[in-house]
């Protein structure tokens, strides 16, 4: 199936064809019909299965239909997501299938001076992106009125729950007109989510696509059984592989991430960390200096990570392995985009095997382990401290470090 069977406009073809896309991807398939027939709906998918352009392409189509004329726009629809990479990349979305389309759109969050948002808005526009903290700030200050929305998004709304933000969502209910159409999505749907989606939509139409199991399937997997205190060798042994042109590393907690920047930075090898602890223009800057690949390792707690899309992003390393193991499928997430071939890589310790056996139950497969690496796992009583280092092979047996990540093709998937 092609873009042109599912009766999109042609400015939007004439964008979406610039951008490189020419086979809608599942959700895209399902949702862009719907959304286009004016139907609430409830999307049960995550980032990075195209679930962007799923309701913003219907959306810039059905605000095309009837732009307004006035000399002062009216925000028409309003995208709420959780975190503030997320609501610029949306925005980016927006601008990019809606360039030859004449509506505006424009982003605000928190964390940044709130002026060059306020002058955006007050210069008028279509489509608003937020984040719930400085959504309803604006709002309270008079920069913001909803009065105008007829199509209303709630994006990631299991993180929205996750991330406490369930009162300011309730709170932009109360505002937002009860006339509207409302699409609802989120990665997973359990009862409090669905109880949410039901005080929302209005007979929504589910449509559902398998992110588990296509980013499961699409991204090679592999586990490194090691001790704790060999992590960061093993990280620097792993990036000697020139074939890893840029990495997303993930940890636990912010000062985890800032010490393994430290460590990487000392080898030369370029390093950020993007976490809740750093300026909002800090963590734009990490994110594009890694997207122009000037930044070799990004190191990321989840909150951060959440929603990163870099395109062609082929690694994703999780320093620690997480405790929920949805969290490893959205981290894993991160590359496999949109069909691209991606490789996770863990690196487990004595006391994370439990978390590895509850994501291979999760995602109904086992991940293969790589025996053959120069810190193997010998102390397998997590409570004793580990001596950095005390069963480090001599690296020549290794020489360079190709081996250390087994080839795609060798292994069975
Ligand atoms: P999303 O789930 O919206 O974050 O999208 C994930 C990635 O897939 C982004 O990098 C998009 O640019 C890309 N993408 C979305 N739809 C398509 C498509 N139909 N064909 C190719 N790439 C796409």
């Amino acid at each position: 199936m092609h873009f042109e069977s599912l009766n999109i406009i042609e400015p939007i073809l004439k964008s979406l064809k610039e951008e490189g896309y020419t086979i809608p991807t599942p959700i895209q398939v399902q949702a862009i019909p719907i959304v286009l027939q004016g139907t609430d709906l409830i999307g049960c998918a995550q980032t990075g299965t195209g679930k962007t352009a799923a309701f913003a392409v219907p959306i810039l189509q059905l605000l095309s239909r009837n732009k307004s004329f006035d000399r002062k726009k009216k925000i028409r629809s309003l995208i709420v997501t959780p975190t503030r990479e997320l609501a610029i990349q949306i925005e980016e979305s927006f601008k990019a299938y809606g360039r030859y389309t004449g509506l505006t759109c424009t982003v605000v969050f928190g964390g940044v001076n709130q002026n060059p948002q306020t002058r955006a808005l007050q210069n008028g526009v279509d489509i608003l992106v937020a984040t719930p903290g400085r959504l309803l700030d604006l709002m309270n200050q008079g920069f913001i009125s909803l009065k105008d929305i007829e199509i209303f998004v709630l994006d990631e709304a299991d993180r929205m729950l996750d991330m406490g933000f369930i009162h300011d969502v309730r709170r932009l209910l109360a505002v937002l007109p009860q006339k509207r159409q409302s699409l609802f999505f989120s990665a997973t749907m359990p009862p409090e989510i669905v109880k949410l989606a039901g005080s929302i939509v209005y007979k929504p139409v589910k449509v559902e696509v398998t992110p588990s199991a296509s980013t499961v399937d699409i991204v090679d997997q592999f586990v490194y059984f090691i001790d704790r205190g060999n992590k960061n060798s093993l990280l620097l042994e792993l990036l000697k592989d020139e074939k890893i042109k840029t990495a997303l590393v993930f940890t636990r907690t912010k000062y985890g991430a800032d010490k393994v920047v430290r460590v990487l930075k000392k080898k030369n090898i370029t390093a950020e960390a993007i976490h809740g602890n750093k300026a909002q223009n800090a963590r734009q800057k990490a994110l594009s200096g890694f997207k122009a690949q000037t930044t070799r390792v990004l190191v990321a707690t989840d909150i951060a990570a959440r929603g990163i899309d870099v395109d062609d992003l082929e690694y994703v390393i999780n320093f620690e392995i997480p405790n929920i193991s949805e969290t490893y499928v959205h981290r894993i997430g991160r590359t496999g985009r949109a069909g691209a071939k991606g490789t996770a890589i863990s690196f487990c310790d004595a006391e994370e095997k439990e978390y590895l056996r509850d994501i291979e139950k999760l995602i109904t497969k086992k991940i293969k382990v790589v025996q053959d690496h120069p810190f193997p796992l010998i102390d397998n009583n997590p409570v004793k401290p580990v001596k950095q280092q005390f069963n480090k092979r001599t690296p020549n047996r290794f020489g360079s470090s190709k081996n250390l990540i087994p080839d795609r093709r060798n292994h069975n998937r």
